[in-house]
């Protein structure tokens, strides 16, 4: 799709794009330079905007002489442990040309991967407590794998530093959900206070960039820490143009699994049609068939009745005021027919899908629950909880 995207880059305002980078670097060197030693956070999600972000702070650093370059800059990218495989393959690939980049030049940058907490996974709440699949009533999952653990991460940071800088490329254009939050919080300085992180302030130094000239600048400049943006390209022509962005708080939570289809988790039954991953089958991703099938399988049992519990987990039953009851988790025996499909599909695709960690996890979760049911049950009380 980045085919569509380029031949709509019309014949180059190279006058004003100059003018843009030369302002967004300015406004980044000047930043950088101010008598204060707060740590910059760049939120790196390896898409083409952050990327832009990314590279235009190295750039920036690069031309400081050594003696001014003392702030420290961390590179925070978020893994789910459920990002499409050609997506998690590709930023991983960036994230050590980078790593190894800044090392060479002697930059003060750090490169962080952040992910959920071991017993809040993708498969640890699906599959070990029976969560249904997510959907648009019940998402439980932006919170917990991708909100909590950059959040965490800044918030230790604010915690040792008092205060920290983060850099994100959001743009206005992006979409009019996002125009609308980054004119909610833009008090027309260059850093704003973060809406839910206290201690954090943000600063979005691509945020008038359009869409074209994200991809122009990107197309005319490699990287300078190594390689090329070809990949990148590819990856955006191949998932038709979507992308899933840094997440950072609710506001940001509504381009998370949503019908404009970014790049997002494989396994995400919010969207109705992952258009990224269909994207990447048609482009000889064969693997991303299987779980694309898998993750369809998991929306179509999702409200399946003999595969839900009656009551939650804690032996509550909870009713609609209509009075009917809202189904409770996946019961014991749909958590394990999930378990076998999602390991048969792993055998197949011949990628890890899930860690052993997360399948010892699960189990000591059934033990739990099942304990749990056996309890009430003779107690007359008979179920378990989501
Ligand atoms: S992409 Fe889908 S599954 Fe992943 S966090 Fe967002 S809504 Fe949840």
């Amino acid at each position: 799709m980045l085919d569509f995207v380029v031949s709509h880059i019309e014949e180059p305002e190279v006058d004003n794009l100059d003018r843009k980078l030369e302002l967004a670097r300015a406004d980044i060197r000047d930043e950088y330079l101010q008598n204060h030693n707060t740590p910059w956070i760049i939120g790196f999600s390896g898409g083409k905007d952050s990327t832009l972000v990314l590279q235009l702070v190295v750039e920036t650093l690069l031309e400081l002489p050594p003696s001014d370059r003392r702030r420290p800059v961390h590179v925070v990218s978020n893994d789910t442990l459920v990002e499409a495989p050609v997506v998690a393959d590709h930023v991983e690939r960036v994230l050590l040309r980078v790593r190894n980049g800044v090392e060479a030049m002697h930059l003060p940058v750090t490169v962080v991967k952040t992910a959920p907490k071991a017993d809040q996974t993708f498969w640890v709440n699906l599959i070990g407590r029976g969560y249904p699949s997510p959907s648009r009533t019940f998402r439980w999952c932006t919170d917990r794998m991708k909100i909590q653990p950059t959040s965490h991460y800044i918030k230790n940071k604010v915690a040792e530093s008092g205060q920290v800088i983060l850099l994100l490329g959001v743009r206005k254009e992006e979409s009019a959900t996002r125009a609308v939050s980054v004119n909610r919080y833009s008090n027309g300085q260059r850093l704003n206070d973060h809406n839910d992180l206290q201690g954090c302030k943000v600063f979005r130094p691509v945020v008038n960039f359009t869409t074209d000239e994200v991809w122009q600048t990107l197309l005319q400049r490699r990287p300078p820490w190594g390689g090329s943006h070809r990949e990148l390209i590819t990856l955006y022509r191949e998932g038709q143009g979507a992308e899933c962005p840094l997440v950072l708080s609710k506001d940001d939570a509504p381009s998370c699994g949503t019908s404009s289809s970014r790049f997002g988790c494989w396994t995400c039954t919010v969207v109705v049609k992952d258009r990224s991953m269909a994207g990447f089958i048609e482009a000889g991703h064969a693997n991303h068939e299987q779980l694309m099938d898998f993750r369809d399988w998991l929306a179509e049992i999702r409200n399946d009745p003999d595969r839900r519990m009656a009551r939650r987990r804690s032996g509550r039953a909870t009713h609609l005021p209509d009075g009917s009851l809202v189904p409770g988790p996946f019961t014991l025996a749909a958590r394990r027919e999930i378990l076998d499909r999602l390991l048969e599909v792993e055998r197949q695709s011949g990628r890890e899908l899930i860690s052993t960690d997360e399948v010892e996890t699960i189990k000591y979760l059934w033990a739990t629950d099942a304990a749990s049911v056996m309890s009430t049950a003779g107690s007359g009380n008979e179920g378990g909880e989501a």
